[in-house]
């Protein structure tokens, strides 16, 4: 009988090793809307806002299976700026002991946001203080503030935290996003040549159309809680120059809580779209107005609507995560340069410098801000998160080209893969090799050595395999 009961132990204790611990996630969102009057970002000229035509959210998801903790939050900015990153991340290790290297920070890159860090920030802000003895544009300390709703999105998110089931799906948006590289018939590749531009030969290069969605459903009400979607397009459709606004994220939030209920959040992710947006050059029709966000924002609500009446059921919830610093040797800077180029962005040199003068300027001292930060090597963060034996998602620092968001989508070992870009760090374009030799404006704007962005790609690969291989094993 001793003997039998030890058997019986045995096999309990063999039971419930073998019995995945529950998937849990929590969904929460904090206001990170600044006042009218601050100072706007999206563009290299300075602008005041003067309202707010919707409100800017941080919106966290954090995922919780046994030991493993993480977060993902996509705030509603044009970028990330990596010193508030970082300051989060910290904050949120030391509350809830999700490790910071387990949590990431992104933007939607919607044009509609506060400008608040950078080389811009700090120029204009400069000159406000010289001219008026304080920068009335910015009458506190956003970064700080910044820190704090973040650290809120995420303690709230994991206050709220429930077992989920994960249903994926994985539709085709046709129709939405164009590449906007060309080459053009002098030979050079241009992008936005410009609607019906006669001298247009070909796009320079793809799109990806992919919609993925994974939908988080509470396992006692059945209530869907959140989504998390991305799509490889630039979020700047949003033409109101002078106010805050969410862009096309914002109407598909909106959308989905009318099906879902008001406490439903839905986190939309950039995916790889530096040389994607939402331009058709092949139509006359204008696309610039106020209504760019709600047109595009509905499609992509049907598309979610449709495709989730008929979703993909994860079998195995699993969560694993992985990260990696890609080395990226950062640009050298020559005699002079600087000063140049702080006096062209702060309209020294002539009253209206153009366009790409202004790009050259803005990649020179981020050259400078990065080697101050970092030295000679800039390191590049790769998060890859595991959510089930088929689903997982990948984070990247930047605006990274959409081919080699595809390279990731398409060879990784999970059936249901998203990239999401602008991660931990600020805007500014990673282009591919071949659009490296073939310059025009993304190129123009990168401050590391090419070929950074296919090595990003090749880290994603290996973290995503590597995630894979531990679920078959059971970890
Ligand atoms: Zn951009």
């Amino acid at each position: 009988m001793k003997c039998l009961a030890i058997v019986w132990a045995g096999l309990c204790l063999a039971g419930a090793l073998e019995a995945a611990p529950e998937f849990r996630v929590g969904a929460a969102r904090s206001d990170i809307t600044p006042p009218a009057g601050w100072r706007k970002a999206g563009s290299y000229d300075e602008a005041i806002s003067t309202g707010v035509a919707d409100p800017l959210y941080a919106k966290a998801l954090v995922f919780e299976q046994g030991a493993q903790r993480a977060a993902l939050v996509v705030c509603d900015l044009t970028g990330s700026s990596r010193p508030v990153c970082d300051r989060a991340r910290a904050e949120v290790e030391k509350l809830i002991g999700i490790p910071a290297t387990n949590i990431s920070i992104s933007a939607t890159h919607t044009h509609g946001s506060p400008e608040f860090h950078g080389v811009l920030w700090d120029i204009w802000r400069q000159q406000a203080i010289a001219r008026d003895g304080r920068d009335a544009s910015a009458p506190f300390d956003y970064q700080a503030f910044l820190a704090e709703r973040i650290v809120a999105a995420i303690t709230n998110a994991w206050a709220a935290r429930t077992a989920v089931r994960l249903e994926t799906a994985l539709p085709d948006q046709p129709g939405v996003a164009f590449n906007r590289r060309f080459h053009m018939k002098d030979g050079t590749v241009r992008f936005n040549p410009g609607k019906q531009n006669p001298d247009i030969v070909r796009p320079a290069g793809p799109t990806d159309t992919a919609l993925p969605i994974v939908l988080f459903r509470d396992t006692r009400s059945g209530n869907p809680l959140a989504t998390l979607s991305s799509f490889a397009m630039h979020v700047a459709t949003f033409y109101d120059a002078a106010k805050f606004g969410a862009d096309f994220p914002g109407v598909l939030q909106s959308e989905l809580q009318r099906d879902f209920g008001d406490r439903f959040i839905s986190v939309f992710g950039e995916g790889c779209a530096g040389d994607v947006n939402h331009i058709d050059v092949s139509s006359g029709d204008p696309q610039a107005g106020n209504t760019e966000p709600q047109r595009i924002g509905t499609i992509l609500a049907a598309t979610v609507r449709d495709a989730l009446r008929n979703p993909h059921k994860e079998s195995e919830p699993s969560l694993g995560i992985r990260s990696a610093m890609v080395p990226a040797p950062i640009l050298e800077l020559f005699p002079g340069q600087v000063e140049r180029a702080r006096a062209v962005l702060a309209n020294l040199i002539s009253s209206r410098p153009a366009f790409m003068l202004q790009v050259e300027a803005y990649r020179i001292l981020n050259i400078e801000l990065l080697r101050q930060r970092h030295g000679d090597t800039l390191p590049m963060e790769v998060q890859a998160f595991r959510l089930g034996r088929d689903t997982a998602f990948v984070t990247l620092p930047h605006e990274v080209f959409v081919e080699l968001g595809l390279a990731i989508r398409t060879n990784s070992p999970f059936a249901h893969t998203q990239v999401i870009t602008i991660a931990n760090d600020v805007d500014w374009y990673v282009p591919t090799l071949k659009a490296s030799a073939e310059g025009s404006y993304e190129v123009t704007t990168s401050a590391v050595r090419p070929g950074a962005g296919e090595r990003l790609v090749e880290a994603a690969l290996r973290l995503l395999r590597e995630l894979k291989a531990e679920s078959r094993t059971g970890e």
